[in-house]
């Protein structure tokens, strides 16, 4: 054989390569016979397989349904709760299942202004929360103190006390807003982040 010249390259066979070394399982459980199949125990169609790591498919399912904690601190929580109902409707997007608990949530949605006297109760929430958990802080006041800017009693920024993820801008920002921000943390989320 010539050094430029390739070693031809066998083509997949279907059946023997595909099917015949799919693990013995169906959609219906692990092992269960399948009379229909040609193959017993085995679905025969195409699109059955996903190759992927333990780590990107829990990713991926934490990314799919974060669970926020049900509070608000001013007249932003009035655009978030707008968010939530039938209109913007959150539960698109598996995010509706506002929580009572800290320890039943893993996304904290800080809406509206964070006063001096209420930082510590904010950062005993979120150190309630199981970890992983993340942070979105919605409007100004939340972000950088916002209308509240040098003021003697609010925070200059959630992210002072705890770690932001997303940012979400505007005095109020409007529920769509929000739920851009949802989409980003979903997809910082699914990156591992
Ligand atoms: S950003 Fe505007 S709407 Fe939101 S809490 Fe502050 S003042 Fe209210």
């Amino acid at each position: 054989m010539a050094i430029d010249e390739k070693t031809p390259v066998r083509p997949i066979d279907f059946e023997e390569d595909v099917i015949q070394r799919r693990p013995l399982t169906t959609q219906t459980g692990l092992g269960a016979p399948d009379a229909i199949s040609a193959t017993p125990g085995v679905l025969a169609n195409d699109d059955n397989i996903v190759f992927t790591t333990v780590n990107n498919l829990v990713n991926w399912a934490r990314s799919r349904s974060p669970w926020p904690l049900g509070y608000g601190l001013a007249c932003c929580a009035i655009e978030m709760i707008s968010a939530s109902m039938a209109h913007h409707d959150t539960a698109r997007f598996g995010m509706e299942v506002f929580r009572s608990s800290p320890r039943q949530a893993d996304v904290m949605i800080v809406a509206g202004t964070v006063t001096h006297k209420m930082a510590p109760r904010l950062r005993r929430l979120y150190e309630q929360m199981p970890e992983p958990k993340w942070v979105i802080a919605m409007g100004n006041c939340a972000s950088s103190g916002g209308e509240f800017w040098d003021s003697y009693s609010t925070l200059q920024g959630v992210d002072t006390i705890v770690p932001v993820d997303v940012y979400v801008p505007g005095c109020p920002p409007r529920p769509e807003a929000l739920l851009e921000g949802l989409l980003r943390l979903r997809e910082k989320i699914a990156k591992g982040g």
